[in-house]
C-alpha cells in the first residue's frame, strides 16, 4: 500500500488549534522515532507553519484526520501498482493524478467523473499548459522526462506532437466568466477577428448566435457567453480541441445544437475532448468516454476509454469491468415509464392556484394558463432562458402584480436560487459562518439535513473557506443548501445542476424532494438536464415562446405529456438504455426517431410498445 496524504493548507490553522494532528500521531509518539527525530506529521516552516505529512512514515491510521478540528487532512491507502501510473502532483501533500484520458483522431473523447478528481487538470496537461511532474514534487521535470516516461505507450505520439509544437491546441475553458472581463468588443467583431477557418456563417448557424450577434461581450447572458466561447474555439484552426463543460447555462435546444457542432465542425482528424456532466449530452457528443474516479481534492484515477454507451452505464452502475474496480456502492438508475410520479404524493391537497395571467415588462410579455400545485409537490419547469419563468414565480409570490388575472391573495415567502449566483448576495464571509447560521433551526437543524445534504455535498469540508473563493460547483451546492434551509412557502431553484457533477446532481434532487415533502410546500425546479427533471419532478410546466420577447406558460401536467410537448417543440426523441433506464438521444431520422415521432412518444417508452434499444 502507498499512502496519499493531502493537507488542505487553506483549512489548516495551526495558530487556532491545539496541534492535535502532531500530538496524537502514533508514529510521532513512538519512543524510537522521537529519539531519531522522525515525524510522520509536523508543522513546516517552509510551508508557512502548516502541517506536512511524510507519506513514507505515515501508517495511514487516520487519527490526525479525525482529530483535526478544521477537517484539513485526508489520508488514503492505495495499492502499490498504482504508483506506476502517477502523472502529476500539484505539490507536497497536494492532489495527485493517476493516468490520463487517451484522446484519438478517430473519435470524440468524453470525460466523466466527480468534481475535484482531476478532469480540468488532465485537460491542462494534454493541452500542454502544465508540464506533468510524474509525481516528483520538488524536482525539475521537463517535457523530455515526460516523453521518456510515456515512451512505448499510446500517449507517446500525442505528447511528442505537443512537445515539438507540431500541434496547435484550442481550449474552451470551464470558467467562462473570465471572458466577460477580459474580452472587449461585440460578438460579431470578436468572432470575425478569430475566424481562421472561414467558417463564421456556418458556426454562427450551428451554435445559434443570432440573439447575441451585435451585443457587447460585457452584456451577454451566461448562455450567450458559453455559445460565444464554443464558437470561438471552433473557428480556430487547430489539431486538438478541448471543451471543458460546454453545456452550463444552455437550454436543451442549445445543448443539442452545440453537441452537433462539436461533433461535426472540427477539422477531420483533429483530436476532440469534451468534459461534461449532462449524460444525454455527453452520450450524444462522444464516441468514447474515459471515467475518472477517486476522492475529490485528494486523488483521481483515469480509466481506459470505453465505448460511450457502455462507459456511461459502467459509471452509473458504479463498476468498471476492464479495471475490475468498484467506484461507487450505490447504483444510479432512472425510471423508464412516466406513470408513477403522480402517485408518489400520498394526498393531493391544493396548495396554491392561479387563473390565466398576463404580464408586460418593457418589451417582454408573458401569458400563463391557469393552474394549481399540490402540497409537497415538485414542479419541473421546461423551457428556454429568458422566457418568463422567474416573472411567473414572482407573480405567484406576490412580488409582481399581474396586469390581468388573479394570483393567491395570501403573500407567500419565496426562497430563490437564481441561475447566476453571486457571492455578494450572501451576508456571510465564510462557509462555516453561513452553515452555523442556517442550521440553527427548522429542517436545516435536523440530522437529516446535516448528513444527507451538507455532508453529502461536502459543504462541511469547506469550513472557513471564503464564499467569494469557492469554485463554480462548490458555490452552486452552497447556494442550493442555503435556499433549501430557508423557511419559505415557495421555492424556486433555477438551474441547480450548473457546474455540479452527476452524483451531486442526484444528491441535490433527493434533497429537493425531501424538503418539499417534509415542509409541505411547493418547489419549482428549472433545469436543462432532462435527467434531472425526470428524477425530481412530480409534474411539469412547459414554457414556450420567443425568449426575451414573449413567453407562454402551460398549466402543470404529468411528466409524459409535458416532456412530449416540450420535446416536440425541440424536435428530438429519446430512447431508453435497457440496463440503467438512462435516456439517450435518437439520431435524427433513425428508425426509432421516426417511430417515436409517429406515435408521439418523445421521452418515455410506452409500456405497450416497449421499443428495443437501437444499435
Ligand atoms: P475537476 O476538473 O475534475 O473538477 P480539477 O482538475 O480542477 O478537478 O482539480 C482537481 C484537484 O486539484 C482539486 O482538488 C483542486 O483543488 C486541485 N488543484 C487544481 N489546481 C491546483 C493548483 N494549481 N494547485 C494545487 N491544487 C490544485
Ligand atoms: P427566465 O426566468 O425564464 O429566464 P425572466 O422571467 O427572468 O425569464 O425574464 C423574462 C424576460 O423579461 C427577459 O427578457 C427579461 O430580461 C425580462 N424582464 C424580467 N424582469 C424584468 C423587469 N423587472 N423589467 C424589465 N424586464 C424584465
Ligand atoms: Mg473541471
Amino acid at each position: 500500500m502507498v499512502r496519499v496524504a493531502v493537507v488542505d493548507h487553506d483549512l489548516c490553522k495551526p495558530h487556532r488549534c491545539a496541534k492535535e494532528c502532531v500530538r496524537f500521531c502514533p508514529v510521532n509518539r513512538a519512543k524510537r522515532n522521537r529519539a531519531m527525530g522522525l515525524y510522520a506529521i509536523y508543522l513546516s516552516e517552509e510551508h508557512g507553519g502548516k502541517a506536512i505529512i511524510n507519506e513514507s512514515l505515515c501508517v495511514g491510521c487516520g487519527i490526525c484526520v479525525k482529530k483535526c478540528p478544521f477537517n484539513a487532512i485526508y489520508v488514503v491507502n492505495l495499492p502499490d501498482e498504482l504508483e506506476k501510473m502517477v502523472v502529476h502532483r500539484y505539490g507536497v501533500n497536494a492532489f495527485k493524478l493517476y493516468g490520463l484520458p487517451l484522446p484519438g483522431r478517430d473519435y470524440v473523447l468524453g470525460i466523466i467523473g466527480k468534481n475535484g478528481t482531476g478532469k480540468t487538470t488532465s485537460v491542462r496537461i494534454l493541452a500542454g499548459e502544465i508540464v506533468p511532474n510524474l509525481g516528483r514534487v520538488g524536482e525539475k521535470v521537463t517535457w523530455d522526462d515526460v516523453l521518456r516516461h510515456f515512451r512505448g505507450t499510446e500517449f507517446y505520439n500525442y505528447f511528442k506532437g505537443i512537445v515539438d509544437k507540431k500541434y496547435r491546441v484550442v481550449h474552451k475553458i470551464q470558467n467562462i466568466d473570465i471572458i466577460r472581463r477580459r474580452v472587449k468588443g461585440t460578438v460579431d467583431q470578436v468572432l470575425q477577428r478569430i475566424d481562421e477557418r472561414g467558417m463564421l456563417n456556418e458556426v454562427r448557424k450551428y451554435v445559434d448566435l443570432d440573439s447575441a450577434w451585435g451585443k457587447k461581450i460585457s452584456h451577454l447572458s451566461g448562455g450567450e457567453l458559453q455559445k460565444l466561447a464554443i464558437a470561438a474555439a471552433l473557428l480556430r484552426q487547430a489539431d486538438i480541441y478541448f471543451f471543458d463543460e460546454p453545456s452550463s447555462y444552455l437550454d436543451v435546444r442549445e445543448r443539442l445544437a452545440i453537441a452537433r457542432a462539436i461533433r461535426e465542425l472540427p477539422p477531420k482528424n483533429a483530436y476532440v475532448v469534451v468534459v461534461e456532466h449532462d449524460l444525454a449530452m455527453l452520450d450524444y457528443t462522444s464516441d468514447k468516454v474515459a471515467i475518472v474516479y477517486g476522492e475529490p481534492g485528494v486523488y483521481g484515477i483515469f480509466s481506459k476509454p470505453y465505448a460511450v454507451g457502455a462507459g456511461i452505464n459502467h459509471y452509473l452502475l458504479g463498476y468498471l469491468p476492464a479495471e475490475n474496480m468498484v467506484i461507487r456502492k450505490e447504483k444510479i438508475v432512472f425510471r423508464v415509464h412516466a406513470e408513477a410520479p403522480e402517485r408518489e404524493l400520498e394526498t393531493k391537497i391544493i396548495y396554491l392556484t392561479w387563473s390565466d395571467l398576463r404580464k408586460r415588462l418593457n418589451g417582454f410579455e408573458l401569458s400563463v394558463e391557469g393552474g394549481e400545485v399540490y402540497q409537497g409537490e415538485v414542479i419541473g419547469i421546461l423551457g428556454p432562458n429568458a422566457i418568463g419563468k422567474t416573472t411567473f414565480i414572482r407573480m405567484l409570490a406576490g412580488e409582481l402584480k399581474p396586469d390581468e388575472g388573479e394570483v393567491p391573495t395570501e403573500a407567500y415567502r419565496i426562497s430563490y436560487k437564481p441561475q447566476y449566483i453571486s457571492p455578494k448576495n450572501y451576508p456571510w464571509t465564510t462557509v462555516e459562518e453561513a452553515l452555523n447560521e442556517i442550521t440553527k433551526e427548522g429542517i436545516a437543524a435536523t440530522d437529516w439535513f446535516r448528513v444527507d445534504v451538507i455532508r453529502r455535498l461536502r459543504l462541511h469540508k469547506l469550513g472557513d473557506r471564503e464564499i467569494a473563493q469557492l469554485s463554480g460547483g462548490e458555490l452552486q451546492k452552497f447556494a442550493i443548501a442555503v435556499a433549501l434551509a430557508a423557511d419559505a412557502d415557495i421555492y424556486l431553484l433555477d438551474e441547480p445542476s450548473a457546474y455540479i457533477d452527476v452524483e451531486d446532481r442526484f444528491t441535490v434532487m433527493r434533497a429537493i424532494k425531501r424538503v418539499a415533502t417534509v415542509r409541505k410546500v411547493a418547489m419549482f425546479v428549472v433545469d436543462h438536464d432532462l435527467n434531472v427533471i425526470d428524477y425530481v419532478a412530480n409534474r411539469v410546466m412547459v414554457f414556450r415562446g420567443v425568449p426575451g420577447r414573449e413567453g407562454h406558460a402551460l398549466a402543470p401536467t404529468d411528466l409524459r405529456t409535458g416532456m412530449n410537448t416540450f420535446l416536440k417543440d425541440v424536435g428530438v426523441t429519446f430512447r431508453r438504455d435497457l440496463k440503467t433506464g438512462r435516456p439517450r438521444v435518437n439520431r435524427p431520422g433513425s428508425y426509432l426517431d421516426r417511430k417515436q415521432k409517429a406515435i408521439g412518444e418523445y421521452y418515455y417508452v410506452p409500456r405497450a410498445e416497449e421499443v428495443a434499444e437501437e444499435e
